[in-house]
């Protein structure tokens, strides 16, 4: 953001926008802006959306700007699960390790988990029931950086996999919160007696938060038929917008993907307005330039 800024870039948090507008000009549409929460109009030659395609095409944008073929391709998506989470807080330090990853059941722990229980894992998720083992992962963020909390505390980030809002739960929200503290105390004993806090993360907050119609962690799966190649590029049929993150373009996974994703939206848009690109990368993709 500081890089943004210092680029001189107007950079604008907590305001969502409601709305791409597009009008006609000439023979084609485009987009000339976003409408904002507040209703603020913000003209644009240029919009770039890290919501999820689905998201972007049928709420943001609204499918009749975007040929059929195009909504139906996006349509078909699917995201990824999403997780529940929760930040711990301890009085004194229980973890040596600077992650712990795996899953935790009956009879289950991290050095014995197998595939099959990971495969059985993701039936019950599916079904919206809690699986009876329990994958989670847990960076502890001061045994990198001990000044992130008090001397002598540690700091838990957990999150553990959920199902996304469109899946319905034969179990409740607070209940794959609660599996997912008992498989973290299993692996780290004294847990809940040593906290000072535990504050906790729903589905539905995370949805909220990251903005993505039913909240996926990656908005376009990183399933075999939606990867590399078969991912959508960051260009849209749509004149002025572009994609860019999870939902869209680059390689890789997670964070990486995104990012990698960013760099390839931004040469796109460098293409299109017959710009030169940054020597760092290339894109693997074809560089047609476009009017914009
Ligand atoms: C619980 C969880 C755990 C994860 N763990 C990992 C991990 O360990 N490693 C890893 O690599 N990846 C992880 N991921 C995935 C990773 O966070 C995403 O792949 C990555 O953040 C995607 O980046 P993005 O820029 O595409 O989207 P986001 O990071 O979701 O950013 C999109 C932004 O757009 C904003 N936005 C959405 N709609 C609007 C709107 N209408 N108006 C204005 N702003 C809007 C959102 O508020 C958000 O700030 C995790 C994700 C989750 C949810």
């Amino acid at each position: 953001m500081l890089i943004a800024k210092e680029r001189g870039c107007e950079v604008r948090i907590g305001t969502g926008v409601r709305r791409v507008r597009v009008e006609k000009i000439g023979a084609n549409e485009r987009v000339t802006g976003v409408e904002l929460e507040d209703g603020t109009l913000l003209p644009a030659s240029i919009v770039v959306s890290t919501s999820s395609a689905r998201t972007t095409v049928t709420k943001l944008v609204g499918a009749a700007h975007f040929p059929e073929s195009y909504v139906d391709r996006v349509m078909k998506i699917v995201g990824s699960m999403i997780a529940v989470q929760a930040k711990i807080g301890l009085k004194k330090r229980l973890v040596d390790a600077g992650c712990i990853v795996g899953g935790v059941g009956d009879g289950v722990d991290l050095l014995n988990v197998s595939t099959g229980d990971m495969k059985e894992m993701f039936a019950s998720v599916t079904r919206g029931e809690v699986p009876p083992i329990v994958p989670f992962y847990c960076p502890v963020p001061t045994n990198f950086d001990p000044d992130l909390a008090p001397p002598g505390h540690q700091l838990l980030t957990v999150c553990a996999v959920a199902p996304t809002s469109d899946i319905a739960l034969t179990d409740a929200p607070a209940a794959w919160e609660e599996a997912m503290l008992t498989a973290l105390e299993k692996v780290v004993p004294g847990l809940r007696n040593e906290a000072v806090f535990v504050d906790r993360f729903s589905v539905e907050f995370i949805e909220k938060w990251i903005g993505k119609e039913f909240g996926p962690a990656v908005s376009t799966a990183q399933t075999p038929d939606q990867v590399g190649a078969k991912r959508l590029p960051t260009y849209t049929p749509l004149r002025g917008l572009y994609l860019a993150g999870c939902c869209a373009g680059g390689r890789g996974v997670g964070t990486e993907l995104a990012a990698a994703s960013a760099m390839e939206c931004t040469d796109r848009i460098l293409a299109d307005l017959g710009m030169p690109l940054f020597s760092r990368t290339k894109s693997r993709r074809e560089m047609t330039p476009l009017a914009v």
